[in-house]
């Protein structure tokens, strides 16, 4: 039976039982009792506790860079058991899931890195006083996580907040426990103390609610659906504590007829199909230069038309199953409103055919077109292999549409025109433009999106800061009486 890690021990939840199933073809991978409110309640006390131990709170930061070094050097013999846990938990391609268990490696290394070299200040005083501005850890930090991508968000929320001298609270989404429980063991072997770390998979209305109400968790690091962030955002509003919210989003991709067009397909490609489109950074909204329009749109579906689809464990795999057989039927959903609001389904929409895929939560790569930009399809984030065509006019029309979106995550522009490209880069409203790439991701530049789509940004060196309150010292330099106390 799988055990929760709860303050530093192994142990059953006590709360509902959670199934992670293997989308590629349906099995079951566990089955298990998740957190309960009261093991949220122990995980917090312990972690509190260990959080203002000596043996961590008074280590150097070159100390506890150390740990986090080890826990990276953990992580990196680990890839390839990560990968493959990681793509029987959520079905992703083992080239992805090799990618992100490097890439939590890779953030655990640089974050000890960043440790190393944060500075506090000295600050100009106004009298006879020196004046200090120091960093402090915030308490215990609640970090809750979706299910796309597992081992990456884990250590990016995980990284940091034990950067500071934290302890963590992480709460993995129900349908993907599995590599976050790998994750608090390598932790553990690694050295960390316990009670720093635990991991609590379980349902967002228990375990997850539990922990952002708890009095002594002190910041809430979320990456998940906007309504569930904006639910969260009002509890962290009443508890007065900072919340960062990584949201969803509905990303507009952009090809200028001056791009280098086989270069552009396989952006767009790229940033929509790879994950099956699960990813909150999607390249979801294409808009087309009218001007190659049909000619664009054509190459690009005889491309997608080619895309192979098949378990994550296939080498040759580009498109793995979707998650879960529900999030499949949700993608599906919106397929059909697509249809009924008039869409063409230039591509895919629906399942493939054939025995091989018969048992997996599988869906081909979609394209539609013909849509305004106002409707449901083209508004609201699908969270699968599924792209909305738009043609548009000029540089203000474009920015008209791609701006008109609740949304504001991330933007792809392919163009050879550098002067056009940093105009429109600076006119979207999104939290990362790639220009002429797409989806590439590195830890030292921060991440987070404008509007429905965040707040707050995570990763690079002020991420670590991200996790600490400032506190100001004033340092009296002269024995004097202050002047209210001189004798008159
Ligand atoms: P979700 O909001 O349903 O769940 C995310 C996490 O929140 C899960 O762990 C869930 O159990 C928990 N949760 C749910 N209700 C809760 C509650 N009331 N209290 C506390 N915790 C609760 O999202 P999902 O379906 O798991 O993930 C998909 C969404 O995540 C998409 O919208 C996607 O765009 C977004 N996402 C955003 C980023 C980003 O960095 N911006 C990255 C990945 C995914």
């Amino acid at each position: 039976m799988t055990e929760i890690f709860v303050g530093g021990e192994w142990r059953q939840g006590r709360g509902p039982v959670l199934t992670s199933i293997n989308p590629a073809d349906g099995s079951v991978n566990a089955e298990f009792a998740g957190a309960s409110a009261e093991d949220v309640a122990d995980a917090v006390t312990r972690g509190h506790e260990a959080m203002n131990d000596p043996a961590w709170r008074d280590l150097r930061p070159h100390e506890r860079a150390r740990i986090l070094t080890r826990i990276a050097d953990g992580l990196e013999s680990e890839i390839e058991a990560i990968s493959i846990l990681q793509t029987r938990d959520t079905g992703k391609t083992r080239g992805e899931t090799t990618a992100l268990a490097a890439s939590a490696a890779g953030t655990f290394r640089y974050m000890a890195a960043a440790l190393e070299t944060l500075e506090d200040e000295l600050t100009p005083p106004r009298g006879d006083y020196m004046t200090m501005s120091v960093h402090e850890p915030l308490g215990v930090i609640g970090a809750i996580t979706p299910w796309n991508s597992p081992i990456a968000s884990d250590a990016q929320k995980a990284a940091p907040a034990l950067a500071a001298g934290n302890a963590v609270v992480l709460k993995p989404a129900e349908w993907t426990p599995l590599v976050s429980l790998k994750f608090a063991r390598i932790c553990e072997t690694a050295g960390l103390p316990a009670g720093l770390l635990s991991v609590l998979p379980g349902q967002g209305r228990i375990a997850g609610d539990a922990i952002v109400r708890h009095p002594l968790v002190r910041k809430v690091s979320f990456t998940g659906g906007t309504r569930t962030g904006r639910h969260l955002a009002t509890v962290a509003g009443e508890k007065l504590m900072p919340i960062t919210l990584e949201l969803g989003g509905k990303s507009p991709t952009v090809v200028f007829a001056d791009s280098d067009i086989e270069h552009a397909i396989n952006g767009v490609l790229f940033g929509i199909f790879s994950s099956s489109g699960q990813s909150c950074i999607a390249g979801s909204r294409l808009f087309i230069e009218r001007g190659i329009y049909d000619e664009f749109l054509g190459r690009l579906v005889a491309r997608a038309r080619q895309l192979r689809v098949g378990p994550g464990e296939d080498p040759a795999t580009q498109v793995a199953p979707l998650v879960h057989f529900d999030h499949r039927a949700s993608v599906e959903r919106y397929v059909d409103l697509a249809r009924e609001e008039g869409g063409r389904i230039l591509c895919g929409g629906a399942r493939p055919d054939g025995t091989a895929h018969a048992d997996g939560a599988y869906y081909l790569p979609t394209i539609i077109d013909g849509l305004a930009n106002a409707s449901r399809t083209c508004q609201e984030e699908i969270f699968g292999p599924v792209l909305v065509a738009l043609p548009f006019d000029d540089e203000d029309d474009l920015v008209a549409q791609a701006n008109d979106s609740v949304y504001g995550l991330a933007c792809g522009l392919w163009s050879r025109d550098y002067q056009k490209v940093w105009r429109l880069a600076r006119r979207i409203a999104a939290g990362t433009v790639w220009i002429n790439t797409y989806k590439q991701f590195s830890i030292s530049t921060p991440f987070g999106g404008f509007k429905d789509s965040g707040l707050g940004r995570e990763k690079g060196r002020h991420g670590i800061r991200q996790y600490m309150q400032q506190k100001s010292l004033y340092w009296g330099l002269n024995e004097a009486p202050l002047p209210w106390a001189m004798p008159r």
